[in-house]
């Protein structure tokens, strides 16, 4: 069960300048259209009823989490046993992992709401950095093609509302404490490698099948692991 009512474009502010506020409108549904391509199918809002908050202590420090009530334990129970595990490698003097001290969720669920503002925030910053580059483009900076190739620069750097992973409330973040910095979610490369080569990702991908998380194909992001669910629940349709 979701909100039904769906976040379109026809919900984005107006700009000062018609003809931008059309081009962003034509920019958000292009971007959609990826998605429908994909055959993705849109999330709603999730009804409070199925969204638990995850312990302060499971969580990155200052945050407060929500995830499906459908998966709290099962997450949980992972953090649990990878601690455990990460203290069994230190006692055995492993080096990998001998100055993590903790493991915790940095992000859970995310509203089609929230990445709607997340979307409009993130819109200006992204039309500025392609204006060059549309500008050369065959029909101009607020041509057709234009929207095309911006839609996909925004695809690549943001999620349309109601098409990332965290919106089902069944993706989780996770982060680990080490030398006293909790891991980033950063996307740069040597970000990205300092995590693969990480004690918890190594043990991730031993262990996260077994409590039915997978990484996502289409995300390199070693921090991000979504539950595996088929489409079906004791409770009928996943949403
Ligand atoms: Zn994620």
């Amino acid at each position: 069960m979701q909100d039904q009512s769906v976040i379109t474009s026809a919900d984005l502010r107006t700009l000062p300048d018609p003809a931008c506020t059309r081009f962003m409108r034509l920019v958000y549904d292009s971007q959609v259209q990826l998605w429908s391509a994909k055959k993705a199918v849109y999330a709603g809002n999730i009804p409070g009823a199925f969204l638990k908050n995850l312990p302060a202590g499971d969580s990155l420090p200052g945050r407060s989490i929500q995830l499906h009530s459908d998966i709290i334990d099962v997450v949980r129970k992972m953090l649990k046993d990878a601690r455990k595990a990460l203290s069994r490698a230190k006692s055995a003097g492993l080096k990998k992992g001998q100055h993590v001290i903790d493991i915790r969720i940095r992000s859970g669920y995310r509203s089609a709401s929230k990445q709607f503002s997340i979307w409009e925030r993130n819109y200006p910053k992204y039309y500025k950095r392609t204006r060059e580059h549309r500008r050369i483009l065959e029909g101009g900076e607020h041509g057709e093609r234009a929207m095309q190739f911006l839609a996909k620069y925004i695809n690549q750097r943001v999620f349309s509302p109601g098409y990332s992973p965290h919106q089902h409330g069944k993706a989780v973040d996770f982060t680990y404490k080490e030398d006293g910095v909790w891991a980033e979610a950063d996307t740069s490369p040597e970000s990205i490698f300092k995590w693969e080569e990480s004690w918890l990702f190594f043990w991730l991908r031993q262990h996260g099948a077994a409590y039915g998380f997978t990484q996502n194909p289409d995300i390199n992001e070693p921090w991000h692991w979504e539950c595996d669910f088929n489409g079906e629940f004791a409770g009928g349709f996943w949403y």
